[in-house]
């Protein structure tokens, strides 16, 4: 059995100028609808006012090893199913946030604009492929491509999602769990000078080669986490393997 987080990452290695690919917009005949345990609370900004985003979204932080944190911290975090939103925080009280998030979920997981924990019970629409999709940066894979992918040599990181199947697939799906390492080029989008919420951006993404690590086979991009970006090599494994239900179109490293 692979380690479901193993959390592997090899020295990091900027590239630019490589090639990469984004996951389309999913248009197949499964559909994914679930979402994660808990999540950061929004923001207040004196010049935004109250606001919140969606991801980054790490489904193999258990939820309840947060909630143990401390009211310090927990004071921030709430649970999704409970429907109860905490306070907003300052955009002061964010920074200090993740800082103190930092021991617990490591460096390569900042919590950005509002992170999201866990996993919870999700249904399943449709006939399902090979990959199939809650978002275009919500990638689920059956356990078999999982294990094949990352013995092929791309390791992927995941949980096994407890899914309520309309139509049983016959193995489970890993939930990808995606960091957000690849940047925007900066010169594509506005943000606020107080809170960092996004204010402008360019339609097209384009990365900045300087933050693109080509050596990580799917990383979501920090300031837009609703992404799933292939490396080059992996989306030439998928294309040759016919893996269904995924689509890439190349993006622009610069
Ligand atoms: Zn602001």
């Amino acid at each position: 059995m692979p380690n479901w987080n193993p959390f592997r990452r090899k020295d990091q290695v900027k590239v630019k100028n490589a090639r990469a690919y984004l996951a389309d917009a999913p248009k197949y005949k499964s559909h994914i609808l679930g979402g994660g345990q808990c999540h950061v609370t929004g923001i207040v900004c004196p010049v935004c006012t109250q606001w919140g985003a969606g991801g980054p979204f790490y489904p193999t932080v258990d939820c309840s090893t947060l909630y143990e944190l401390g009211e310090d911290i927990t004071k921030y975090i709430y649970e999704i199913s409970s429907r109860k939103s905490r306070k907003p925080m300052t955009p002061t009280e964010r920074n200090e946030l993740a800082e103190k998030l930092i021991p617990v979920l490591g460096q390569d997981r900042p919590i950005g604009y509002g992170a999201i924990f866990g996993v919870s019970l999700a249904e399943a629409k449709g006939p399902i492929g090979d990959f199939a999709w809650q978002t275009r940066g919500l990638v689920y894979v059956r356990e078999s491509v999982f294990r094949e992918i990352n013995e092929a040599g791309f390791p992927l990181v995941g949980v096994p999602a407890p899914l309520k199947f309309q139509k049983d697939p016959g193995e489970r799906l890993i939930l990808l769990e995606l960091l957000p390492s690849a940047r925007r080029l900066a010169s594509t989008f506005k943000q606020c000078e107080i809170c960092d919420r996004i204010l402008e951006v360019e339609e097209t993404l384009r990365i900045d080669g300087s933050s693109f690590d080509d050596s990580i086979p799917i990383q979501c991009v920090y300031e837009w986490p609703a992404t799933a970006v292939f490396s080059a090599d992996l989306a030439d494994y998928i294309r040759e393997r016919g893996f269904t239900d995924i689509s890439l179109s190349p993006i622009e490293v610069v």
